[in-house]
């Protein structure tokens, strides 16, 4: 006899250990005691986490993430900058991002011209043509704010979600984009002790040949670099190199989560423990 779905369902809501869940018992009385005293034991360790990130200079494991990589880019010289969430249907369309395009259909409209921003990437493309204009100088900035795409809402997938997307534009010597790319992906991945990951170059419809970042198979960044066909769309005719991280997916692989909602906004879950129990 195994546990009923809905104690299977309580158990994985507090976290338990996968390998647990599937336990036989001989009757159905040894089965519920076991269950009580498994959800007494995680309700337990679930209030004592959460009692934690009450104290003062607690993080979530995400904000954690973000945090470790901010520093890391403000320390290499980078500028941290805001831009808005709300972006033209222009701006998709400079990224190729048009109707035949698989992203278009992910797309949230505000009205006929107006989306919330599936990337941070068109708006990092302005201001870093701008910046290198006036000053004419090599530009590194970056920014850290919410993406939104309509997803099938997987385990990696949510509809809103939290991007780092670095870039540094007429830095890198033309030749040597990739290198560097795999360069400052090794970087970021000692900045966050993370040591188990793989270094993956794909061709994209959108960025050209990219360098991901993938965690036990998992995509966690995408790299990419110019010169590149989309730059001319754009009047930025340097080299440029920058690398879109995503901030839940990496903060659920260093925690061991299986499901990435509880690493985002949430008003369910704070760092991953359920703030009802
Ligand atoms: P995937 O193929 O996994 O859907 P992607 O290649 O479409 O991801 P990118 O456009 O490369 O995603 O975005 C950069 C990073 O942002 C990804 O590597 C991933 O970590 C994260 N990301 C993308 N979409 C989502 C999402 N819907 N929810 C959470 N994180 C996401
Ligand atoms: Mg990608």
């Amino acid at each position: 006899m195994q546990y009923s779905n809905t104690q299977r369902e309580r158990l994985v809501q507090l976290n338990i250990d996968a390998s647990l869940l599937e336990a036989t018992f001989e009757d159905a009385e040894a089965r519920d005691a076991s269950f009580r005293s498994l959800e007494k034991e995680l309700a337990k360790k679930a209030k004592t986490h959460l009692r934690s990130l009450l104290s003062s200079d607690a993080v979530t494991g995400s904000q954690a993430v973000g945090n470790t990589l901010c520093s890391w880019l403000q320390q290499k010289g980078f500028t941290r900058v805001d831009t808005p969430t709300i972006i033209s249907d222009k701006m998709l369309d400079k990224m190729s991002i048009d109707d035949k395009h698989h992203l278009r259909e992910q797309v949230f409209w505000i009205d006929r011209h107006k989306c919330l921003r599936p990337m941070l990437a068109p708006n990092l493309y302005i201001v870093m043509r701008e910046l290198k204009k006036t000053l004419n100088t090599p530009v590194k900035i970056f920014e850290m704010g919410s993406c939104f795409r309509k997803e099938s809402q997987g385990a990696r997938h949510m509809n809103e979600f939290t991007m780092l997307n670095f870039v540094e534009l007429a830095t890198v010597k033309d030749g040597e984009q990739k290198e560097y790319l795999e360069k400052m992906a090794r970087e970021a991945m000692a900045a966050l002790k993370i040591d188990d990951y793989e270094l993956i170059i794909e061709e994209s419809t959108v960025y050209g040949t990219t360098v991901d970042i993938e965690i036990d198979g998992i995509e966690v960044a995408s790299g990419a670099y110019g010169p590149h066909e989309l730059d001319s769309a754009w009047a930025v005719f340097d080299t440029w190199v920058g690398i879109g991280f995503g901030i839940e997916r990496l903060a659920m692989a260093m925690n061991g989560g299986k499901t990435i909602k509880r690493f985002g906004r949430s008003t369910n879950y704070l760092d991953g423990v359920p703030i009802s129990l």
